[in-house]
């Protein structure tokens, strides 16, 4: 019986990684997607009855599992240091003076191949199987996304066998996502109103810090190897052998790899590339020219950040022709209304543009743009789009010239133009697309952090007037938002949770995210740190507001003016009678408190404190919280429902205290 359930599962397994590397690898499926999961449904179920037989290179393991709580940080073996960039010949060249000049009378051999737009990481291999995956991280230290990693498709979980294969092998590469795949995921998120990802590379790491693996498994993440790290034993000597190696190991290496001996024949090939690149089918942004010879590597060694025997060219940013369909005028938080261009959808460095900033009329004016004409637009990393000139000998005859508005397009007020600048704004406050802004602004990561308000439930509560100012947020009920589109019970619990939580943001935040101009996250905590509560703002004159150190005038003015006043002081009125009303509490210095060089990880629920609450207090007493266990933790807090952690910390033995233990200790 035993023996034929074994059978069973080798085969499955067997026909399961033949497909997967049919698909992914060579491109060349042979089954449907439907038979591909009648297979892995049969795997599933069969291990699911005999739990003892599940392996970690099973591909079943390759659907994700439980989410997890946090990533834990792994040391790397050997450092994992970036790169050095250039954009310009001159530096190629002084690159190759430099590695000849400490290498006389050597022949030197580059290899160049595509410098791949994604998240680098390191996998490491024991005795051929997968046992971690990490982010470079500083460097030194990155997080554990083993989980993560094991759903990609052209990892694999063991290496192919082979006398070859090294007891230790680290493996440097590239995670990355194929355009097609990253269009299909905007796509979806476009539909279900979430937030766009800018780019492919940013959606990698996005997708890659998902806790939840069984997502990542859903995004078709793809890998390919261009380094390594630890290798016990080492059984080539050079950067090509490595690669033809590892290729016969079943790792996808990089599809356009060449050699060069001379920098004449560097530059050539970074010219032929340039011509290939936007055909491929994933983003690159450069290519990458390294000295093939693991001995000379060795000789040239490393500065404090980037080795020397390899160099990055970066081509220069995209640019794209389109036609300028629209120009839109955006209310901004403070009233700014800056023109948008709306553009005919055109793919430029891995992302389909459609909008492009103006900044304001006199750019307009300056570029000499027209509605209709065709214009240049460029991208560079993550900057967004702008318009760099108009094709004005492509101008249709009737092209219209742009004109600023003279009332606001949201509210339909007049505009007002800033004397000596070329910005109009509205200086309505009831302005419902300023409010949007302000929402938006007070309700982001960098400010109260409310996680589950978003962008479109924003427009629907302000459109259903049920917000009409910050205070307003905190009197929001679960009925008042299931009432709006595509709102479920769950969701609104979670959105009113996060709002609860939000309450206990301290005084920095909350004044970086009144959105006072001239008052960033900076300024708002030295603001904090200074006058301490919202009270003590407001009976703050502007000479005692400009004494402080870094508040210079005119911060002080603009943040006086807010305090002074009737809206500015109506909003923090109607705050504090919504119990929002913080007071900065300064983190006691290090190597003082009674949790000194002490560090903690949290866990399950605690009756008193929420995680920020906890961590805060953490702080105060001048210990550090983390989020993994290891062995440096000087205890757990353990709550309800306490869950791996606390097995974790049992396991190694780390101290493990209640919350009323815990209290005692900081008395
Ligand atoms: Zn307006």
């Amino acid at each position: 019986m035993s023996s034929s359930v074994q059978q069973r599962l080798d085969h499955l397994r067997h026909e399961l990684e033949r497909h997967n590397r049919l698909y992914y690898v060579e491109a060349k499926p042979v089954i449907s997607d439907q038979e591909y999961d009648r297979l892995m449904r049969e795997l599933i179920d069969l291990e699911s009855q005999h739990p003892e037989l599940v392996t970690p290179d099973s591909p079943s393991q390759r659907i994700g599992g439980e989410p997890i709580e946090g990533f834990a940080t792994v040391e790397h073996a050997r450092r994992m240091m970036s790169i050095d960039n250039t954009y310009n010949e001159g530096e190629l060249r002084a690159f190759d003076e430099r590695v000849r000049k400490a290498l006389p009378d050597e022949k030197i051999q580059y290899v160049l191949e595509p410098k791949i737009d994604g998240v680098a990481v390191s996998l490491r291999y024991e005795k051929g199987l997968l046992v971690q995956a990490s982010t470079r991280g500083d460097g030194r230290r990155g997080d554990d996304i083993t989980n993560n990693v094991r759903t990609i498709g052209t990892v694999p979980l063991r290496l192919h066998a082979g006398d070859d294969i090294a007891a230790i092998v680290e493996i440097r590469g590239e995670i990355y996502m194929p355009n097609a795949e990253f269009e299909r995921i905007n796509q979806q998120r476009q539909t279900d109103g979430e937030a766009l990802f800018a780019n492919p590379r940013n959606s990698t790491a996005g997708t890659l810090k998902l806790l939840d693996s069984r997502i990542v498994a859903t995004r078709r993440l793809r890998f390919v190897a261009h380094g390594l790290g630890e290798v016990q034993p080492m059984a080539v000597d050079s950067y090509r052998k490595w690669i033809e190696m590892i290729g016969r190991w079943g790792i996808p290496v990089p599809e356009q790899i060449s050699h060069a001996s001379t920098i004449e024949q560097v530059l050539a090939g970074i010219e032929a590339f340039a011509e290939i690149r936007g055909t491929l089918a994933y983003q690159t942004d450069g290519m990458v020219v390294k000295v093939d010879s693991f001995r000379q590597r060795d000789l040239l060694g490393a500065t404090s950040k980037a080795p020397r025997w390899v160099i990055a060219f970066k081509y220069p940013a995209e640019q794209m022709q389109t036609r300028l369909l629209d120009v839109r005028w955006q209310v901004g938080k403070g009233g700014n209304l800056t023109p948008v261009a709306d553009l005919e959808p055109v793919f430029i460095a891995g992302s389909t543009v459609r909008r492009a900033s103006l900044h304001n009329i006199e750019q307009i004016r300056r570029l000499d743009i027209h509605l209709g004409d065709m214009v240049v637009v460029e991208k560079a990393g993550e900057v967004i789009p702008y318009i760099v000139r108009a094709i004005a000998d492509h101008r249709p005859k009737q092209a219209a010239a742009i004109v600023p508005p003279t009332t606001c397009p949201s509210c339909g007020a007049p505009v007002e133009k800033e004397p000596d600048t070329p910005y109009i704004r509205c200086v309505n406050p009831a302005c419902p697309d300023q409010l949007k802004e302000r929402l938006r602004w007070f309700c982001a990561r960098n400010q109260m952090d409310i996680e589950n308000l978003g962008e479109k439930l924003i427009d629907q509560l302000v459109d259903r007037g049920l917000v009409k100012t910050f205070a307003d947020i905190y009197r929001l009920r679960e009925e008042d938002l299931v009432e709006l589109d595509r709102m479920a019970q769950k969701s609104a619990a979670n959105v009113i949770d996060a709002i609860q939580t939000s309450r206990n943001r301290p005084l920095d935040r909350l004044l970086a995210a009144l959105g006072i101009r001239h008052v960033g996250n900076r300024v708002a905590y030295v603001l904090a740190a200074h006058f301490g509560s919202l009270d003590a703002l407001k009976e703050a004159t502007a000479d005692q507001l400009s004494a402080v150190h870094e508040i210079g005038p005119v911060i002080a003015d603009s943040v006086h003016d807010f305090f002074h006043n009737s809206a500015g002081l109506e909003t923090i009125r109607r705050l504090q009678s919504a119990g929002i009303d913080p007071t900065f509490s300064a983190p006691s210095a290090a190597g003082a408190g009674p949790l000194a060089g002490q560090t903690i990880v949290v866990t399950g629920t605690l009756s008193q404190f929420d995680r920020h609450q906890i961590e805060q207090l953490i702080i105060t007493h001048g210990g550090k919280a983390s989020a993994s266990v290891s062995k440096k933790t000087s205890f757990v807090l353990a709550g309800e429902n306490a869950g791996s952690k606390l097995d974790k910390a049992r396991e190694l033995g780390v101290p493990i205290l209640s919350e009323s233990q815990f209290l005692e200790r900081i008395k």
